[in-house]
């Protein structure tokens, strides 16, 4: 579904260029939940902005079912860190912004967002405004806000890096139990070793000189959850 086929990346700025990715290949099939786990520093939202369509590789194509990727689309959601609410917007238009934007009707934006926060257990804070929330809870709005534009794939920047590690093992239930009901494919970055080996189906390893993808690990062990 998605091939990462030599994607590089230089910044430049002046007559300084900084290697931020180097060639990159990979490919992750419809329903895979693929993360790559890295230090910090090794490409990986570069990456992950590049396949978004928020940046530009400097070499390289990012391909989805064969057509090269050429800015962002609605097959896309993003989740970053630090959640990107709008402060002025209530959750639930939070998470009906998507469906505004492609002209539902109000009653249906309302239905459809409502059965996604349901969804990411915040049915009741439909109300509240983001920075009312934890953490947690902001990042749950930011899930239901990417899976209400009814995206075929999740890229999730870090996406539980910025909470407590109680509420990060819970999100990551959350997220795992959304990745196998709603059949998604998902690119999942982090540089957490532990989090790497309990999420997805897949790990791709980067190195810190620079970023590369270094081997890649079916994760087939017998699942913590079961
Ligand atoms: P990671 O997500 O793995 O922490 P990044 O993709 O954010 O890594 O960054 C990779 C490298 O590219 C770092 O050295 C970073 O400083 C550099 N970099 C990232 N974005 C830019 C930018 N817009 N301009 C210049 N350098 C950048
Ligand atoms: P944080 O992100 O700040 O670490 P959490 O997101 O776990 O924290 O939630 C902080 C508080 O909000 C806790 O008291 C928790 O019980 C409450 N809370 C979180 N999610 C819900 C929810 N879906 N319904 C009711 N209360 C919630």
């Amino acid at each position: 579904m998605l091939s990462i086929r030599g994607v590089a990346r230089t910044f430049t700025s002046g007559s300084q260029h900084t290697l931020a990715l180097q060639a990159t290949d990979l490919a992750v099939a419809e329903n895979d939940f693929l993360t790559i786990l890295g230090p910090s520093g090794c490409g990986k939202s570069t990456l992950l902005r590049i396949v978004a369509g928020l940046d530009q590789a400097s070499q390289g194509q990012v391909l989805l079912d064969g057509q090269p990727v050429n800015g962002p689309g609605a097959d896309r959601g993003m989740v970053f860190q630090s959640y990107t609410l709008f402060p002025w917007l209530t959750v639930l238009d939070n998470v009906a912004f998507g469906l505004r934007e492609r002209g539902l009707p109000r009653k249906q934006q309302v239905e459809q967002a409502q059965a996604w926060l349901a969804k990411v257990g915040l049915q009741k804070f439909s109300q509240h405004y983001p920075k009312q929330l934890s953490g947690g809870m902001q990042q749950r709005t930011a899930l239901a806000r990417a899976l209400a534009n009814e995206p075929r794939m999740l890229l999730m920047d870090e996406p539980f890096g910025a909470l407590d590690h109680q509420t990060r093992e819970l999100m990551q239930e959350l997220l795992l139990g959304i990745w196998e009901r709603e059949k998604k494919t998902v690119l999942f970055v982090t540089h957490d070793i532990d989090e790497a080996i309990f999420m997805g189906s897949r790990v791709a390893v980067m190195s810190a000189r620079p970023g590369r993808i270094k081997l890649e690990l079916p994760v087939d062990l017998p699942h913590p959850r079961h």
